[in-house]
């Protein structure tokens, strides 16, 4: 029998290759606005008819193709942007794959008018379906125009699967968006059939942001900033009371393009725990830098999905960075700081310069000491809050100077000053006196927060210290509940207890965290907290969160408790040295705050 295998014409391959780069009008805007980006553009203009079924063209003054480039530009594989396997891991720019544009021609009617800047004359290029129509030298600005026209002309079945002329611009706008987001420093503008609908001058990342969704986005968002030297963040996260039903503005980049991630959208979901409501999404757009060589972009041919080599610690520390940005948002607009919300950036950037090189290598120590890091800014920021409030000694040994001097006047303008223990009220509230007014704090939800955290982190670190029975006691369970024990075992073992399995339902309790209170039985609180925990299966927590949220209101302080003034003020401590002071897990407000300000508007008659 003869042989049947034969090479594909180009031709075909290329359409073939066009199938999975080119799905719509908008991946031609994106392989068109990217390749003038990554030309060093400094003005990119899209103009579109017919949501880009007519025309799809890109004017850029980048910096052009030789009359030879020009034509080597639509062969498949024809890249000026790498030229061994090995710069694959070191890439900086967008394109790579030397496709695009191949796969484009082979479906459409492609014009290309190109002059490097230093050339007299361009070049004229006419492709249709990769057949060259025209090649000829022309006058040019220097740059590159791409027009692109009737596309799918020769895949029907494509054509005919086009969706509506919106649903199409929507595509087009979202790709326009997400890389005019990564570029601030170019000036963008779309035309749609002759009105321009973008325009978008150069400026910083907020003011893109500004001119893309409107002024309102200014009070919206908050910034992040969080480094180490294996991974920088950098970006804006939506504030929590301005989240959307719908999946609005959610903008994840790495190395300055655009990527979707399940997995980090996830962590950064997580960073709003209950401050928003599941139905809710934030909006987000955030950028990682990271070394080219822990990630690999070619997984895909549109290039936006990548892999990871240190997935898990990414996540920890995408989280953390949102926390921290949340945190320091969430205070600040309650009670004035009388510090810029920028307060902390580069402060943890500047803090890696110190940071010998071997502790560098071990990331792990790096993102716990940044959780540590954000642990003591938190707390200082809050302390500032006191800040200018004397202690009672302070205030005896000033006012004792100021008498000698006679100055009374002084005197009396520092008594306001002083800082007042805390006082509780109907053993639930806390009242702490703070520079601007004061806070009420609830003492419960406060405890509730603080355990939270504790707990979580001693599941995932060290776990807790235990304190031995001498009279062990057992308990037996039915059959789901000592299921479920026997998977959270090790885990509840890490809270400081120290039960073992005895077969069928039956578990020994040998020892109970250090500090447990007295008046309840360990056989109680374990019963309690599964149940707790069972509750709890309805929010989809990870296990370890699940058991520090329910061992957290099992153990909290409950309403009713009278409090010393040391126990209020360790409270007051331990609740701003929180990552997420302001929230219970279960999301109840931990404190709210009065200004002054507003106190006295209270007391004028209207
Ligand atoms: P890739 O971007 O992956 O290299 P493309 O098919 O998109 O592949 O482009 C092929 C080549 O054409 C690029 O590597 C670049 O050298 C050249 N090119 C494409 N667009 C432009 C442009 N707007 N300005 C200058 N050169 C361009
Ligand atoms: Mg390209």
């Amino acid at each position: 029998m003869a042989d049947i295998i034969q090479l594909l014409p180009d031709s075909i391959a290329n359409q073939i290759a066009a199938g999975e780069v080119i799905q719509r009008p908008a991946s031609v805007v994106k392989e068109l606005v990217e390749n003038a980006v990554d030309a060093g553009a400094k003005v990119i203009k899209l103009i579109v008819k017919d949501s880009g079924k007519t025309l799809i063209q890109v004017v850029d003054d980048g910096c052009g193709m030789s009359e030879t480039d020009a034509r080597m530009s639509f062969e498949r594989h024809a890249t000026s942007k790498i030229s061994s396997a090995a710069d694959l891991f070191k890439i900086k720019t967008k394109g790579f794959r030397g496709e695009a544009l191949a796969s484009i021609s082979a479906i459409a009617h492609v014009d290309l008018i190109t002059r490097k800047p230093d050339d007299e004359l361009g070049t004229h290029l006419l492709i249709e379906g990769s057949k060259i129509r025209k090649q000829e030298p022309c006058q040019a600005a220097p740059g590159t125009t791409f027009s692109v026209r009737n596309l799918f002309y020769n895949v029907p079945a494509r054509r005919k699967f086009l969706k509506s002329d919106a649903v199409e611009l929507r595509h087009i706008i979202e790709e326009l968006i997400r890389i005019s987001l990564a570029h601030p420093d170019i000036f963008f503008s779309m035309y749609h059939n002759d009105n321009e609908i973008y325009h978008m001058p150069v400026g910083n990342l907020r003011q893109r942001i500004i001119h893309i969704f409107g002024k309102s986005y200014n009070d919206r968002i908050v910034p992040v900033k969080e480094g180490t030297e294996n991974l920088v963040i950098t970006g804006f996260i939506g504030k929590p009371e301005f989240a959307k039903k719908t999946r609005g503005e959610q903008y994840l980049f790495v190395n300055n393009r655009y990527i979707k991630s399940h997995y980090l959208h996830h962590a950064i979901r997580s960073s709003y725990e209950d401050l928003i409501s599941k139905d809710h999404h934030p909006s987000y757009m955030m950028f990682m830098e990271i070394d080219p060589e822990q990630i690999d972009v070619n997984v895909h041919p549109t290039k936006t999905e990548i892999k990871f080599e240190e997935e898990r610690l990414i996540y920890n520390y995408v989280k953390v960075a949102v926390k921290h940005a949340l945190g320091q948002y969430n205070v600040a607009p309650v009670i004035d700081f009388n510090v810029d919300y920028n307060f902390t950036q580069g402060r943890v950037l500047e803090n890696r310069s110190s940071v010998s090189s071997r502790e560098s290598k071990e990331h792990q120590s790096s993102f716990s000491r940044i959780e540590n890091e954000n642990q003591r800014d938190n707390q200082r920021e809050w302390q500032s809050l006191y800040e200018g409030l004397l202690t009672q000694d302070e205030k005896t040994v000033r006012v004792e100077s100021k008498w000698s001097q006679g100055d009374l006047v002084e005197e009396d303008k520092q008594s306001n000053k002083e800082k007042k223990p805390p006082y509780q009220i109907h053993n639930t509230f806390v009242i702490s006196q703070i520079k601007s007014g004061f806070l009420l704090i609830d003492q419960n939800a406060a405890h509730e927060r603080i355990l939270y955290e504790k707990y979580l982190k001693s599941i995932e670190q060290q776990g807790l210290p235990t304190q031995k029975q001498l009279f062990p006691e057992t308990i037996t369970l039915k059959k789901a509940e000592a299921e479920t024990m026997e998977t959270i075992l090790p885990i509840i073992n890490k809270l400081g207890f120290d039960i073992n399995s005895l077969g069928p339902g039956t578990f020994i309790i040998h020892g109970e965290p250090v500090g447990k209170e007295k008046s309840q039985s360990g056989k109680v609180l374990i019963e309690k907290l599964l149940n707790q925990f069972e509750n709890n299966l309805e929010f989809q927590l990870g296990i370890n969160e699940n058991l520090a949220r329910s061992m957290a209101v099992t153990t909290a302080l409950r309403k009713g408790v009278s409090l010393s003034v040391e126990e209020m003020d360790e409270l007051i401590d331990q609740l701003f040295a929180c990552s997420v002071p302001y929230s219970s897990p279960s999301g109840r407000k931990c404190f709210i705050s009065m200004e002054m300000e507003d106190l006295k508007k209270r007391f004028t008659i209207q």
